[in-house]
């Protein structure tokens, strides 16, 4: 019997090979998907700020060479043994919940989201800095078809991280609600909080951002270098939340006066220095601190479609696959308007 030699097509892949190390654009043979995975042919790939922990090593335990990413939008190509449930040519997408071991106590509790092995795409295994990944069914989230997928990208590690920490901020339809910060995430609080029905208050330095705030949907834009912001919010009575999402402990800690009785503020903007606040800050008027990390596929799968069905969109900058380092610079300087997403 003749045989025919099959050619291996190679993929490119974007690997940083040592922490602080360069993007490095390698071929790589395409992954095989093993038993509970899907292979992905990515579309899109968000480049978050957090890609800085595989680009800098500031993750425990990366084993490198390691492609980042973790805002995922494709399609499945091949799926792995025992897979029943994912179809190949079905359109999904990888957030930064990257599966679950299912078996600590978090998850014997349903707290997926809280698992104590919480795997991270484009930190525990390659993401999608790349033509194909191999991900976990627990990381899959079914994109909607009116949804593309540089749409999708940045919903669901951007979009799914102020989604779901106003859904469970315990603000309802009515409140008055701020958002700090008009970047990446607060471009997209902003647009969240006023299709949840809650009285919006952006908070942006200088008043440049007042017009866009407006346009996303704020009702009122308080301009935290001209004005002092916790006044201003108490001049309306005071925030129920305030989603703090540029990461800045001190612009933080200004805030929480701003809060009024049973008011939270809800972190999700990641710095590494303390926010300050004293006990009597938070006894008078019982206010509280709250952080929250993303959410499970299936809140993935909640913020797509509630995307959906409100309009509510990223403002995205696209730049090839190739160009990652440099859409990684573009992400890191903050002048991104807002969220880069990279084209395979
Ligand atoms: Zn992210
Ligand atoms: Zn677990």
């Amino acid at each position: 019997m003749a045989t025919s030699k099959v050619a291996i097509s190679p993929m490119k892949a974007v690997q940083i090979s040592k922490p602080g190390g360069d993007f490095e654009i390698v071929e790589r043979e395409i992954p095989k998907p093993t038993a509970g995975q899907v292979r992905i042919k990515v579309q899109a790939c968000g480049v978050c700020h957090s890609d800085v922990l595989t680009k800098e090593g500031a993750w425990p335990g990366i084993q490198y060479p390691r492609v980042p990413g973790h805002e995922v939008a494709g399609v499945i190509d091949e799926v792995g043994a025992g897979v029943t449930e994912w179809k190949q040519g079905q359109r999904v997408g990888v957030g930064w919940h990257g599966g679950q071991d299912g078996t600590c106590l978090s998850c014997r509790r349903g707290d997926f989201r809280n698992c104590r092995n919480l795997k991270i795409a484009g930190i525990s295994y390659d993401g999608g800095y790349q033509q194909y990944m191999v991900a976990p069914v627990e990381a899959l989230a079914a994109i909607p078809d009116t949804l593309s997928d540089v749409e999708a990208a940045p919903l669901l590690c951007a979009g799914i991280t102020t989604f779901n920490a106003l859904r469970h901020s315990g603000a309802i339809p009515g409140d008055l609600v701020a958002v700090q910060g008009i970047g990446g995430l607060g471009h997209l609080g902003v647009q969240f909080a006023n299709k949840f029905g809650y009285r919006v208050a952006a908070i942006g330095r200088g008043a440049d951002n007042g017009v866009l705030a407006k346009k996303l949907g704020a009702n009122v834009y308080i301009d935290s270098k001209a004005t002092n912001a916790a006044d201003e919010l108490q001049k309306f009575g005071g925030a129920q939340v305030i989603l703090a999402t540029a990461p800045s402990s001190k612009a933080m800690s200004e805030l929480v006066d701003g809060l009024g009785p049973n008011g939270k503020l809800m972190v999700i903007g990641a710095a590494f220095d303390p926010i300050e606040v004293t006990p009597i800050q938070l006894i008078s008027g019982s206010r509280s601190i709250q952080g929250w990390a993303s959410g499970t596929a299936a809140d993935s799968e909640d913020t797509l479609r509630f995307a959906e069905l409100s309009g509510v969109r990223a403002m995205i900058e696209t730049y090839p696959l190739e160009k990652a380092a440099e859409a990684y610079a573009r992400m890191l300087s903050g002048n991104a308007q807002f969220r880069v997403v990279l084209t395979t």
